[in-house]
């Protein structure tokens, strides 16, 4: 049989004269085509020995058709024939690979020789065409690798700059055809819950079918690769029906993987003959696949916290406390809508530095505070609401102020002290008159002593009363904060005289008092008043609890930034089960002499202007031995 014949031309009437009138009696055998990409097929499938292209044809046009040709078959003799006849196009076609080139009309004769000399040039085979051959398909190849590792590099670059996901799994298909040359190209992902295969993205396939496209994966070679996890390849040698609609001649599926698992399927196929997949093209569409999971990986890492971070936002808005974040430089980086409405806040806020946004001086000032420390404040807005402004540093952020409202505690402090102020008005005053009654009685005429008697009683009873009473309204206003005022204060001296008022009644107990109150003590910054009733309570509970003979002690020391004041005696003591609750409001231990009177909140008070001062208190005692009570304050820097 003779040497086979292609002949790409699109007029069937030039194509069946060439081949019944020109080429079949001169004993070649035959094979026409119309248009340049079904030529492209066949000489792919029936390696032709000499080709006969028009240039001008559908579809693909004959240079093109001889450059593509000659990538995969350099050896292959190419004449190209041409109604234009430019010198042009005839220095294109030798440089294309055109071994001839023929200008119509040409005779019968002319082509044969034409045919003649390809083919004897082509059997001649020369060693010299050969290794060019050789050479060009080896730098072609080289060529072909680069170009698809620049192509791989480019799209690895887009697809992690690109932040929507069709976009960049439409990409990565149409990277996977590109690169392999395939016709078409599908991205499958897995839904887990249906376990159907969707179309994600696509190339060439029609819209409706990509949108409508669900596979299951039990029975479809998609599916395998998802249970595998291994990629498959099919070749021209088993043309196969998948999909169960249509038939392809190749095909290629590699899994995208994430996270350890199989969650999709990337796929490039050929429906035509005459093209098969490569082990390389596995390798380019598996990198693909890997861009492919990582875009889909990040999407999901986004969406995940952009949901947090929406979730987030919606709470900081609904929230009542108002909240405002800054960055070191005081610029707003956040700023909810309760804290831009509760300080008028101008438009626009984020971004802008703390100055432009916001009015408030407090504010400001709380923000613009030097050091690190967390802040608190109490801040009046311009609507009369009262907020306990909180400032705290966020490392590497900045600092954040919550504003909390404290209105309606406010008014109920107001409230309390009003009723503090009433309270001890109203009581007092009805005790005053009977203490001043109960006086007189005797001086209106003679009384006899069981009467003196009650009358002292009575007597006792009202002081008690009102010790009580000035106890409770004490400790009422120094538990509410209301005595705010500090001034450096010199403990020692409020010492010393809290130990002259009380010399009197160690004088007439016979206990004997031993000071020692250096002048040169650091200050301690407070409220005088709460602080010598602190000291002064002690002292009496000591004087008070001792009992004749025994010894009271004051001394007062300065250590690292403290004062400590330790007031010791030689009393009762204090049983070990009783201490814990010393402090507790109307406590009295349980070995209290029943002739000493108390209201059992001496103790509490002190705790009190304690706590209210920042510092600590607390008692070293033992039964029958006596008690010592510590109290630590911090110093004022000298
Ligand atoms: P009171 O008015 O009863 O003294 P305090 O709160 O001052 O109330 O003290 C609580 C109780 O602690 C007292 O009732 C007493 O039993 C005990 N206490 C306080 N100071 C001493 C002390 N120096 N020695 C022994 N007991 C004491």
């Amino acid at each position: 049989m003779g040497e086979t014949i292609l002949i790409a031309d699109d007029s069937a009437e030039i194509r069946k004269f060439l081949e019944q009138t020109v080429l079949m009696p001169a004993g070649y055998t035959v094979y026409s085509v119309g248009d340049g990409m079904s030529a492209l097929t066949l000489i792919r499938e029936l390696r032709p020995d000499v080709v006969l292209a028009d240039q001008h044809m559908p579809s693909l046009k004959g240079l093109d058709l001889i450059r593509r040709v000659k990538r995969d078959l350099p050896m292959l003799p190419m004449i190209l024939m041409t109604a234009e006849g430019s010198e042009a196009l005839a220095v294109d076609a030798m440089r294309a690979g055109a071994v001839d080139y023929l200008v119509k009309p040409f005779d019968a004769e002319h082509l044969l020789a034409a045919v003649g000399r390809a083919l004897a040039a082509a059997r001649r085979g020369t060693d010299v065409l050969k290794a060019q051959a050789e050479a060009r398909a080896g730098a072609q190849s080289l060529e072909h690798q680069l170009h698809e590792l620049e192509a791989l590099a480019h799209i690895g670059r887009t697809v992690t700059a690109m932040l929507d996901l069709d976009q960049v799994l439409t990409t990565v298909v149409e990277s996977a055809v590109g690169l392999t040359e395939a016709e078409e190209g599908s991205l499958l992902l897995l839904d887990e819950e249906s376990g159907e295969l969707t179309m994600r993205a696509s190339m060439n396939f029609d819209d409706e079918f990509a949108r409508t496209f669900r596979l299951r994966v039990e029975d479809s070679l998609a599916g395998q690769v998802i249970a595998t996890g291994q990629p498959v390849i099919l070749d021209e040698g088993a043309p196969q029906k998948i999909k169960t609609s249509y038939l392809v001649h190749s095909l290629l599926y590699v899994p995208l993987r994430a996270r350890g698992r199989t969650i999709g399927v990337l796929g490039v196929d050929n429906r035509k003959a005459g093209r098969t997949l490569t082990k390389e093209d596995m390798t380019v569409v598996m990198a693909m696949a890997d861009y492919a999971a990582i875009a889909i990986e990040n999407a999901r890492l986004f969406n995940r916290s952009e949901s947090e971070r929406v979730q987030l936002e919606t709470i900081l808005a609904q929230t009542e406390d108002g909240v405002i974040v800054v960055d070191a430089e005081n610029r707003l980086l956040l700023i909810n809508r309760s804290a831009a409405e509760a300080l008028e806040a101008h438009e626009p806020l984020v971004g802008r530095s703390l100055v432009e946004t916001l009015e408030h001086p407090q504010v400001l000032a709380l923000l613009r505070a030097p050091g690190n420390a967390p802040r608190r404040e109490e801040i009046e807005l311009k609507d009369g609401r009262v907020v306990n402004a909180q400032r705290t540093p966020i490392e590497g952020v900045g600092q954040a102020l919550v504003m909390q409202d404290i209105t309606h505690l406010k008014e109920l402090d107001r409230i309390k002290s009003e009723f503090v102020t009433t309270v001890s008005h109203d009581l007092r005053s009805p005790l005053t008159a009977i203490l001043g009654y109960v006086e007189l009685i005797d001086r209106t005429g003679p009384i006899n002593d069981q009467q003196r008697e009650f009358i002292r009683r009575v007597g006792s009873s009202v002081e008690q009363i009102t010790a009580l009473i000035s106890d409770l309204l004490d400790l009422g206003r120094i538990e509410a904060g209301l005595d705010s005022a500090r001034e450096n204060t010199p403990l020692t001296v409020l010492a010393r005289y809290a130990v002259e008022t009380l010399r009197n009644t160690a004088d007439m107990r016979k206990v004997t008092l031993e000071v020692n109150l250096p002048e040169d003590l650091p200050l301690v910054n407070g409220d005088p008043i709460r602080l010598r009733q602190m000291i002064g309570n002690l002292l009496d509970n000591a004087v008070k609890y001792t009992p004749a003979g025994g010894h009271v002690g004051i001394e007062a020391v300065a250590e690292a930034d403290q004062v400590i004041l330790r007031i010791t005696d030689t009393g009762p003591g204090i049983s070990p089960a009783d201490q814990p609750y010393l402090f507790d409001k109307f406590f009295r231990a349980s070995n209290a002499p029943d002739d000493v009177s108390g209201t059992g909140l001496g103790l509490s008070i002190v705790k009190s202007i304690v706590d209210s001062h920042n510092g600590r208190i607390w008692v070293d005692s033992a039964l029958g031995k006596g008690s010592r009570f510590t109290v630590v304050l911090p110093a004022v820097a000298p």
